[in-house]
């Protein structure tokens, strides 16, 4: 059966099918259904598309800057008008409702944002030698790869090629298994505007071999992964293993929300709901632990479970007025259960859900589970679905406390009427961004985003983004 949607390789330019034939299926976890298979590269494609990155870096690194946004621009111009069909194709392959879609369009501002910032990368001087002349530049590092996750494929790309390919450097891109379709969307337009061959190559392929092959190649000499922590573990050692490549990584979280007796509880609690159902709760940064202050318990949870119970209602992702789909795959939707299988197991609290949905499709309840001990999986662990656990606190220094005690440290907020004090708790918060009176998945373009402790290591977006993407040199002139 021929698909109905590019499913080959894209290499040099243009679309390939992978060197060994070799293809795999890729389902729909609304209908469980398979919709046909895409191609699956191999350690040889992988080495033909380092092959094709590298033939196309010098031009591509020496256009001037202005050159390479108006590429970019050109592109995003492009992929505004495929926002519906990437939209679709999302909803397709991993459940993500096209209803209030935000990611794909987010997708198409930030790789206008890097292209508006690429003539804007510096170095400095320094004349505090009388006898040298010293300054540094920043250059890109040449091939660069990147693998991405499949809960929002097409932002993940923009936050990845943005600032790699307007500072310079070519890439080959490794999209996840379970949604690789609105990448191939993405490389059906570097094709339609004649990008340059060679400077952005797309592959579709698993962990392993073509994740791992990437990450092991001795030609490329950076690696951005979003993703699994254990993955990302995988990833650096095969990095130190084969030419030590600088690698940035995204990984998951456990983010805590705490709200003060003084906050706008209502507000509070519409965004804690729309947080933690976000993608059906797999968003790295979702909300999904609430310290609520023991006063304005009772009040906080009837609010929560009415916004959860009113924004949680599941429906066809493809359906107008959808709010949340199904979970991406068979693979997440069993670990979600096993969790809630260990709620029942340590006798946990459940207040709302607890269990698989009853119909087609991989459909999980959203959960709220009421003062689970600290020590739970369901309170330490990265569920990734739509599971919250909301606990009480009695004081400032005891929430901060548990709030800060997981190995992640992604995305946390504070709900609260004083300025002050919530001044005081964003200090010490072990977090990469913090919000006050709002909460994740709000980002800001412009600022960085990225991981504390085992949720990673570098930044994305703002200004840190582009200059991971260059390596520094010292030039010393001999006055
Ligand atoms: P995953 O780690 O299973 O897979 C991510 C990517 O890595 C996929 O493309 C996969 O094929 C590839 N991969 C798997 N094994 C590999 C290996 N050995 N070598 C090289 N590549 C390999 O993660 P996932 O299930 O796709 O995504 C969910 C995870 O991603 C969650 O933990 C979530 O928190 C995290 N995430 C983080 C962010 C962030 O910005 N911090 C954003 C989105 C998702």
């Amino acid at each position: 059966m021929a698909a109905a949607f590019e499913n080959r390789l894209f290499i040099d330019g243009e679309f390939r099918e992978a060197r060994s034939g070799k293809t795999f299926e890729i389902f729909n976890p609304a209908t469980t259904k398979s919709i046909g298979v895409v191609y699956e590269a191999g350690v040889e494609d992988v080495d033909a598309a380092v092959a094709a990155a590298g033939k196309a870096f010098e031009s591509w690194s020496e256009l001037r800057a202005a050159e390479r946004a108006q590429w970019l621009l050109r592109l995003a111009t492009k992929l505004e008008e495929e926002i519906p069909e990437m939209t679709r194709l999302e909803a397709l392959t991993m459940g993500k409702p096209v209803h209030n879609e935000f990611s794909v369009p987010m997708g198409v501002e930030v790789l206008r944002y890097f292209a508006n910032r690429a003539p804007d990368v510096q170095g400095e001087t320094s004349l505090n030698d009388p006898s040298l002349f010293g300054m540094t530049i920043r250059q890109p590092y040449g091939v660069v790869g990147a693998i991405i996750p499949w809960n929002t494929p097409m932002l993940m790309l923009s936050m990845k090629i943005g600032p790699a390919l307007a500072t310079g450097n070519t890439m080959v891109l490794k999209s996840s298994e379970k949604s690789p379709l609105s990448c191939l969307v993405v490389a059906r337009c570097l094709a339609d505007i004649g990008f340059p061959p060679g400077v952005l190559n797309i592959l579709n392929g698993f962990g392993r071999p073509c994740g791992e092959a990437i990450a092991k190649h001795m030609g490329i000499r950076k690696l951005a992964f979003t993703g699994s922590t254990i993955t990302g573990k995988a990833i650096k050692i095969a990095a130190a293993q084969s030419n030590l490549k600088n690698v940035t990584l995204e990984l998951g979280g456990k983010s805590p929300m705490i709200v003060f007796e003084d906050a706008d509880l209502a507000r509070a609690a519409s965004d804690a709901a729309a947080s933690i159902l976000a993608i059906s709760g797999q968003a790295c940064m979702a909300s999904s632990r609430i310290y609520v202050e023991e006063s304005k318990a009772v009040t906080f949870l009837k609010l929560v479970t009415a916004e959860v119970t009113k924004a949680g209602v599941s429906g066809d992702p493809l359906a107008e007025g959808t709010c949340r789909g199904p979970q991406a795959d068979h693979v997440q939707y069993d670990r979600i259960l096993n969790f809630l299988d260990l709620a029942k197991e340590e006798k946990l609290h459940v207040t709302l859900g607890g269990a698989r949905e009853n119909k087609i499709g991989y459909y999980i309840q959203p959960t709220i589970i009421y003062e689970p001990p600290e020590t739970s999986k369901l309170v330490q662990d990265e569920i990734f679905g739509p599971v919250l656990c909301v606990s009480t606190f009695a004081n400032e220094r005891d929430v901060i406390q548990r709030a800060n005690n997981t190995e992640y440290g992604l995305y946390a907020s504070v709900y609260t009427n004083d300025l002050k004090r919530a001044l005081k708790i964003s200090k010490k918060l072990q977090a990469g961004t913090v919000g006050v009176n709002v909460t994740s998945p709000t980002v800001s373009l412009d600022l960085p985003f990225g991981g504390w402790k085992q949720s990673g290591e570098g930044r994305e977006l703002g200004k840190h983004a582009l200059e991971s993407w260059t390596e520094l040199k010292t030039v010393l002139i001999g006055m």
